[in-house]
């Protein structure tokens, strides 16, 4: 059983977070260390670390990600000019929180990919 990490306290609210969206999958809010004028977290309500850890029976709420990030990008003004969804995983991509999160970034041009 993986360990929970703050995200999972979000998507109950026993911490505050700016929370944009929610349903029985998916949970959305705002990153609070924002690299972008946009820069959304969307996260599986169930408790997956990375993905690696990803299962067959988790495609509904993975697929749900993409579509919630799509309705948040338009209702953040951001869709038209266009934004990065990002998901890093373990050390060497860069992952922080062990609770698999797709990055919504946007707002600004973001150049090419970073890497290193
Ligand atoms: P990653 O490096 O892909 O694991 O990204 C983790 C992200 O979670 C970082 O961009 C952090 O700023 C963000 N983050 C960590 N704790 C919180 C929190 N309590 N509320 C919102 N965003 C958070």
């Amino acid at each position: 059983m993986a360990e929970e990490t703050i995200f999972s306290k979000i998507i109950r609210k026993e911490i505050d977070a700016d929370v944009v969206y929610q349903d029985d999958l998916v949970t959305a809010f705002r990153d609070i260390n924002p690299r972008a004028p946009v820069h959304l977290l969307i996260i599986p309500n169930v408790l997956i670390p990375t993905v690696n850890d990803v299962e067959a029976e988790h495609e509904l709420a993975l697929g749900r990600m993409i579509t919630v990030a799509k309705k948040l990008a338009k209702e953040e003004g951001v869709a038209e000019d266009g934004y990065r969804l990002i998901i890093n995983c373990n050390s060497h991509g860069g992952q922080e929180v062990y609770h698999i999160h797709l990055h919504l970034l946007g707002g600004k041009p973001l150049g090419p990919i970073h890497i290193g």
